[in-house]
């Protein structure tokens, strides 16, 4: 028999033994795009081959998936920092809606903040409220974060044992009661406790004297709002978890980066070995300040969207890596909040829902800015599963979960809000043109059915990767 007859046969008998196999000409392998066939078992990878295209290696039986030649496979994407809210504040969102809209964009995994629902995820009770909720009404997997409040303190190892990913804290107002901001000095003291348990501290890292010292005036003029929550807030509020950081020796992650004026002192701090990552949104790397037009509180969060030549520096920031990671901050609210004071920027809740449209968001930008898809997939897949511990996600990879994402990156879409899964149909990017079209996601080798809640509830799967371990740079 000739040898390539018999290479052929054996590798047909081993798919035969798959779930499925997904085979297309660009499969997101190693951090490149590959002709490749991935034979899925139990919900795992367990082959990858490269793709003859010759029938006789084709499994005979077994479900088999074909990519269209437009249709890339990726690995599904993990967004770290949803606002899920419920329970308590369901009817701004829920675990179903946001589930569902996760995995129409094909994010498989998210990590629910621990504010705005009710109670705060701050105990070991509070956690299991929230298990509650969530069990069984979730079609992507999700994972939680903690919250350190004032008085916090003795939850945080009960917290960590029960298998919360770290812990966020506020150094300003967090918008809700419930949820309020910590001291520097007892940030710092939490961060001496999670430093020996190994667990990371997520920080919404805004200064809240020099916010309090910013004029805070009403109105519909975008300008007069960004200048409310100045550059200067950020920067001192990250400086501070920096210094925090490296006394401590606690694993620190900046959310929502939004000021560009920022990254060349995290960029320090990560040279000199400060355990210190960053993360930053869709909506800072894709609005602009001088685009958001009077009235459009859609836009409104916090820290703010600010100038073009901002945007610029945090694509800049990303592409050096002084910036890890890109997670949505989906945090949707009512009608009657976003849109409160008909378009006063005081007055409507702060917040971006996101989270079906990630992907193409960023992709369009990154396109046309001659970034590459498999970066844009690492910032947003990759990249968030090892900064959290989640050694099973983010890469298509023998022995990793089979959860997928196939998408057409030249195929263009019309943002609808009204059509997105969220729940309010309310998001900025209405009525934007977009590129990269999800056509099916794959949550541990099954197609996602939005009747069929089947996702999992995670816990912590290990210690979290610290910067300036290489890891985060290989893209
Ligand atoms: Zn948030």
């Amino acid at each position: 028999m000739p040898r390539a007859d018999a290479g052929a046969r054996r590798r047909a008998d081993a798919f035969e033994a798959f779930d499925v196999v997904f085979a297309g000409e660009r499969v997101l392998v190693g951090g490149a795009f590959v002709a490749a066939e991935v034979g899925v078992r139990g919900g795992r990878i367990a082959a990858i081959a490269p793709r003859s295209g010759a029938d006789a290696a084709r499994p005979a039986g077994g479900h088999r998936v074909d990519l269209a030649r437009d249709e890339v496979l990726i690995p599904g994407l993990v967004d770290t920092h949803v606002h899920v809210n419920e329970p308590g504040r369901t009817e701004w969102e829920g675990f179903a809606s946001a589930t569902r809209a996760a995995a129409a964009g094909g994010v498989t995994t998210i990590l629910d903040m621990p504010l705005n629902s009710i109670p705060p995820t701050v105990s070991v009770d509070a956690l299991a409220v929230k298990r509650a909720a969530a069990d069984g009404r979730v079609f992507v997997d999700v994972g939680f974060w903690g919250g350190l409040v004032p008085g916090g303190q003795g939850d945080l190892l009960p917290l960590h044992e029960a298998g919360v990913f770290g812990f966020k804290c506020f150094l300003v107002d967090s918008g809700v009661p419930e949820f309020p901001p910590v001291a520097a000095d007892e940030m710092e003291r939490a961060m001496a406790v999670l430093a020996d348990a190994g667990s990371m501290l997520i920080v919404h890292a805004e200064d809240a004297a020099l916010i309090a010292a910013a004029p805070n005036p009403h109105g519909r003029d975008y300008a007069d709002f960004l200048a409310s929550r100045p550059r200067e807030a950020e920067q001192a509020a990250i400086r501070s978890v920096i210094d925090a950081a490296r006394r401590t020796g606690a694993s620190a992650h900046i959310l929502h980066l939004s000021s560009g004026d920022a990254l060349p002192e995290l960029a320090r701090a990560r040279a000199a070995g400060v355990p210190i990552t960053a993360e930053t949104c869709p909506h800072y790397l894709v609005l602009t300040a001088e685009d958001v037009a009077p009235g459009a509180t859609s836009a409104k969060c916090c820290p703010p969207i600010r100038e073009a030549a901002n945007r610029d520096a945090l694509w800049t920031g990303l592409a050096d890596g002084t910036i890890d990671l890109i997670a949505s901050d989906h945090s949707p609210a009512p009608a009657s909040l976003k849109l409160a004071g008909g378009g006063d920027f005081a007055e409507a809740w702060g917040g971006i829902a996101s989270l079906q449209l990630g992907l193409p968001v960023v992709w369009t930008e990154a396109r046309r800015r001659g970034i590459r898809l498999e970066r844009v997939v690492d910032w947003m897949s990759g990249a968030p599963a090892r900064r959290v511990g989640l050694a099973s996600k983010g890469s298509i990879e023998v022995g990793r979960a089979a959860d997928l994402a196939i998408l057409a990156p030249d195929e263009t879409f019309v943002v609808d809000a009204a059509a997105l899964e969220h729940r309010h149909p309310i998001t900025p990017y209405d009525g934007r043109e977009l590129c990269g079209v999800v056509h099916a996601t794959y949550l541990a080798g099954r197609r996602v059915d939005r009747d069929v809640p089947r996702g999992r509830l995670l816990r912590r799967e290990g210690p979290p990767a610290e910067s300036g371990d290489g890891a985060g740079d290989d893209a």
